[in-house]
C-alpha cells in the first residue's frame, strides 16, 4: 500500500515536472539558486576542446553535472550543439549554429532551448518526435538522418529514461576518426540512466543497441558522474582490474576539475555493470550465479534482476560511506580537534539539489538512502 502510494506520488511529481511548464518554472529557479550560491560563471568542470583531423567536440560544462556539446567542422565552419540545458553560457558567446540536437525532453538537457531561439530565430532543434522535447522545432525518429557540410548524425532511439530518448551518432568516416555516441542520459560513464517512463526491460534493450557498436566509438554522456559511477562499480567488483583502473584515473582528472568523457564502447563492456548483464563475473559479485546456473532465474529477468541487484549495491555503499564519515566526524570532535568549514566550495561538490529525473541509476538510489 505505502509502495503503491510512493509509486503515485513519483508519478504526479515526475509528469508535473517532466510534462508540464511546472517543470520549466523548477529549472529556471534552480538555474536562480545555483547562480547565486556559486556565481554566475560556475561550472563543474574546466572547458577542455578534443580535436580529430578537423573535428573539434567542446564538451560545455552546464548546471551542477550536465554537459552540452558543441561539435565543429573547423575547416568547413558547421556546428551544432547538443543537449542546451542552460544558454546562458552559450547564447552571448556564440554564432548561430546550423541546429541544436537534444537527446531527451528533461529541462536539464532542453530548458535553454528557448533562450536559444530567442537569440536565433530560425534556429532549427531536433529531439524525439515521441519525446515533444520544448521548443524543438523538428521531431525525429529511429534512423532519421541529418547532415550538416561533413557532420552527418543518425538518431538512434533509445526509450526507457523517457519515451522517445535519442542517442545521436555522428558519423567519423569524414574526418578520419572514431564514431561519437551522445547519449544525453541513457548511457553514461560507468553508468545509465534511471528508466523513468518505460520498464527496466525496455531499457536494457536500448542499452543493448549501443553494445553491438564498434568498440573504438566514442561515449560522450550528458553528464559528469563517472568518478561517482566508478566507485560503485569497483565497489561492486573490486577484482575488475578495469574498473579500478579507470576509477584512479577518474580520482585524478576531478581533483583537477577534468571532465572524464569520452570514454569508449570497449571500455564501458569492461566495466559498465549495466552493460554487462550477461558476464558470469558480474553474477558472481551479485551474488545471483548460482540462480542463474540452476535456472532459478528465467533467461528473461537475468537483466532486471542485475538492475535491482547493482541499486540495492549502491545502498549499501552510500550506508557505508555515511557510516565512515559519521565515525571519522565522531573521532574529530572526541580529540578536540576543529572543523573549518570550506569556504571554496566549488560546483562539484552541490548534486544535492538537482532534480531526480536528471541523475543516473546509482545516484538516485544514494539520495533515496539520504532521505532514509
Ligand atoms: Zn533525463
Amino acid at each position: 500500500m505505502g509502495n503503491r502510494l510512493g509509486s503515485c506520488v513519483f508519478k504526479c511529481g515526475y509528469t508535473l515536472y517532466a510534462d508540464t511548464c511546472i517543470g520549466r518554472c523548477i529549472h529556471d529557479k534552480y538555474i536562480d539558486a545555483f547562480q547565486k550560491e556559486f556565481g554566475e560563471n560556475a561550472v563543474h568542470s574546466q572547458l577542455t576542446p578534443f580535436a580529430f583531423n578537423d573535428l573539434l567536440i567542446l564538451p560545455i560544462p552546464v548546471l551542477t553535472s550536465n554537459y552540452a556539446y558543441l561539435v565543429a567542422d573547423v575547416c568547413d565552419n558547421n556546428f551544432v550543439l547538443i543537449d542546451v540545458g542552460d544558454a546562458s553560457l552559450i547564447k552571448n558567446v556564440l554564432f548561430e549554429p546550423d541546429a541544436i540536437l537534444t537527446t531527451h525532453k528533461h529541462w536539464d538537457h532542453s530548458g535553454g532551448n528557448k533562450a536559444m531561439r530567442a537569440t536565433f530565430p530560425k534556429l532549427k532543434i531536433y529531439g524525439g518526435a515521441l519525446d515533444r522535447v520544448p521548443d524543438s522545432t523538428h521531431g525525429v525518429y529511429d534512423g532519421d538522418v541529418l547532415i550538416f557540410g561533413r557532420l552527418k548524425f543518425t538518431a538512434m532511439w533509445t526509450p526507457g529514461h523517457t519515451k522517445g530518448h535519442i542517442v545521436w551518432r555522428l558519423h567519423g568516416d569524414k574526418f578520419g576518426t572514431s564514431d561519437c555516441l551522445f547519449t544525453g542520459d541513457h548511457l553514461m560513464l560507468a553508468g545509465c540512466g534511471a528508466a523513468f517512463e518505460g520498464p527496466v526491460k525496455q531499457l536494457i534493450r536500448s542499452l543493448n543497441l549501443l553494445k553491438v557498436l564498434p568498440n573504438d566509438t566514442l561515449v560522450w554522456p550528458g553528464h559528469e558522474v563517472g568518478l561517482e559511477n566508478l566507485q560503485l562499480a569497483a565497489f561492486i567488483e573490486p577484482e575488475n582490474a578495469c574498473a579500478v583502473v579507470k576509477l584512479v584515473w577518474a580520482t585524478t582528472q576531478r581533483e583537477a576539475m577534468l571532465c572524464t568523457c569520452p570514454s569508449t564502447l570497449g571500455e564501458e563492456k569492461k566495466y559498465n555493470p549495466f552493460l554487462r548483464t550477461n558476464d558470469e563475473s558480474l553474477w558472481k559479485a551479485l551474488g545471483i550465479y548460482d540462480n542463474v546456473k540452476k535456472k532459478t532465474l528465467k533467461q528473461d529477468d537475468i537483466g532486471s534482476v542485475c538492475f535491482e541487484c547493482i541499486i540495492a549495491k549502491a545502498m549499501d555503499m552510500r550506508r557505508l560511506r555515511h557510516t565512515i564519515e559519521k565515525t571519522n566526524e565522531s573521532g574529530e570532535e572526541g580529540t578536540g580537534q576543529q572543523v573549518e568549514a570550506e569556504s571554496n566550495v566549488d560546483a562539484r561538490k552541490d548534486t544535492t539539489t538537482a532534480p531526480d529525473c536528471c541523475r543516473p541509476i546509482a545516484d538516485q538510489a544514494t539520495t533515496k538512502e539520504t532521505a532514509r
